[in-house]
């Protein structure tokens, strides 16, 4: 229905491979979508939201003041529809060789800001009623991965973030589910040492690497009415073996 008021999103790492196809899929499916990214990141964010009817919000994760920033721009608009974290990094790394400072900001940005920015938006009441709430997983924190033990370590925490805050806030029909790609072509991926990416595509069923489109359906799916009785889930997207 053209004429319905659009929904809210927010989608954080909205520069990214994943987040900018998200942004663009949910824009299809009708939602508004503040576009959350690093300020270094503002120029593609600005493009990408004038691109979809959004709007940017250059706010870097790891800054103390992000979490009100993002609950005044949501509270302006709101309530909220649908929250996607999606930012993540890597700092790989074998862990005999991992210093504090690498294991540290992995779980800040991929685990610790979620929790910061669902507590910023619980403390003001920024949900709807059967909003959605996907946070990105993968594989790595399934399976583990050589290289990556911060890293599986915070998708893995991510996992059983889902599952709990999904009990708690089932009564208001808010779903929380995450889900889980494996190997996915983008920037993130693009910078691993050739043999580690081929690797990555072998393990595809497809014998290739995934498309941050395949990631973005799975995530438009779970945002979807079809999902509403979905919650504490997982959802592998790329069909890859749990076994390598
Ligand atoms: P990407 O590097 O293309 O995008 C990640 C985005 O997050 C970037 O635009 C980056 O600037 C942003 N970001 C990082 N730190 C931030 C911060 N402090 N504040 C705000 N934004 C920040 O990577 P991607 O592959 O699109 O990854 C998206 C998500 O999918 C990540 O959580 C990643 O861990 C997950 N994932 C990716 C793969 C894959 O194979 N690419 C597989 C499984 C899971």
């Amino acid at each position: 229905d053209p004429g319905a008021p659009r929904r809210l999103a927010v989608v954080t790492g909205a520069a990214g491979g994943i987040g900018a196809a998200t942004a663009r899929r949910l824009s299809l499916d009708g939602f508004r979508v503040l576009c959350v990214d690093v300020p270094a990141a503002s120029e593609a964010l600005e493009a990408l939201a004038a691109r979809i009817g959004g709007e940017a919000l250059p706010l870097d994760l790891t800054a103390e003041a992000t979490p009100a920033a993002l609950a005044a721009a949501i509270a302006a608009q709101g309530p909220l529809d649908l929250m996607v974290h999606n930012a993540g990094i890597t700092r790989d790394r074998t862990l005999a060789r991992m210093s504090a400072a690498e294991w540290d900001s992995v779980l800040t940005v991929n685990l610790a800001a979620i929790l910061a920015i669902d507590e910023a938006l619980d403390a003001r009441s920024l949900w709807r009623d059967g909003a959605r709430e996907v946070c990105l997983s993968s594989i790595s924190g399934i399976a583990g991965n050589a290289g990556q033990t911060n890293y599986s370590a915070s998708k893995a925490g991510v996992i059983g973030y889902v599952t709990r805050r999904a009990d708690q806030l089932r009564d208001r029909g808010i779903t929380v589910n995450a889900v889980a790609p494996g190997f996915i072509e983008t920037a993130m991926t693009g910078r691993m040492p050739m043999m580690i990416r081929e690797a990555g595509r072998r393990l595809n069923s497809l014998k290739q690497g995934g498309r941050p489109d395949d990631v973005a359906e799975a995530i438009a799916f779970l945002a979807s009415p079809q999902a509403q009785p979905l919650s504490g889930e997982v959802l592998r997207v790329c069909g890859q073996s749990l076994l390598g």
